[in-house]
């Protein structure tokens, strides 16, 4: 840790406390992660929609490897909403929680199948409604799948949104406020999708450079604008 953290000084040119101005982030995290996608696999929205539930507390990668024959054996909402509880938990084990992300699943599909005849609404109220389906989730399939510009505010968004100074709250909630009035006073943020895919670039960032426990500062594209480089 000793030796990262002396590197991140190195390379610092910034650490102002000064916040990063959002347009140049955006515009720099565009150039580094051209495509700016969701790493769950899907081919529509109800996979998108049962794979972000499904990947609360798991990684992407891991959810990846069940959803092939999850979508085999189950491959619409009213084919899941009558499954063995079982079968599904037996399915989605190595996720860990198996019979509780079964059943979260398949309540998932007969909400889907009752309320809104087997298809995900476009409706941000109608979609927080279903079980198991939040803010984030909503925000997630809205925005990758439907094209609308909304900020999914996962653990990666709110600590690199912290980092680069556009909030100080931890409520994922009080997260989008900031980062939204942010992006609006800097000058950015108007274009459609332009939210969804910041984020979608923020979760990459997080993983691949702006890590939890050791940020890789000196291979950082927005070291000279972070007032946190080499503090994070
Ligand atoms: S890795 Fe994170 S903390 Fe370090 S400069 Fe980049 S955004 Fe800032």
């Amino acid at each position: 840790m000793q030796t990262s953290r002396s590197t991140h000084r190195t390379a610092a040119t910034s650490g102002s406390g000064e916040p990063a101005d959002a347009a140049l982030v955006a515009s720099r995290l565009a150039d580094l992660h051209v495509e700016a996608r969701t790493e769950l696999d899907h081919r529509d929205a109800v996979e998108l929609l049962v794979a972000t539930v499904l990947s609360a507390q798991t990684t992407d990668v891991r959810v990846n490897q069940v959803t092939p024959e999850l979508f085999s054996r189950w491959p619409d909402p009213a084919a899941l909403a009558e499954a063995e509880e079982a079968a599904v938990a037996e399915v989605v084990r190595p996720l860990g929680m198996g019979p509780t992300r079964a059943r979260r699943i398949i309540s998932l599909a007969q909400g889907l199948v009752t309320r809104h005849e087997g298809q995900v609404p476009d409706d941000q109220a109608a979609l927080e409604a279903l079980p198991g389906v939040g803010r984030k989730t909503a925000h997630v399939v809205r925005g990758a799948w439907f094209g609308h510009s909304l900020l999914a505010v996962d653990t990666h968004v709110g600590r690199l949104s912290r980092r680069l100074g556009w909030t100080a709250r931890t409520d994922p909630r009080k997260v989008e406020e900031d980062v939204v009035a942010r992006m609006e006073a800097d000058g950015t943020g108007a274009d459609a999708e332009e939210l969804t895919v910041l984020s979608l670039r923020l979760i990459l960032h997080g993983r691949r450079v702006c890590t939890a426990r050791a940020p890789r500062c000196g291979q950082c594209v927005l070291v000279d604008h972070c007032p946190q480089v080499g503090l994070a």
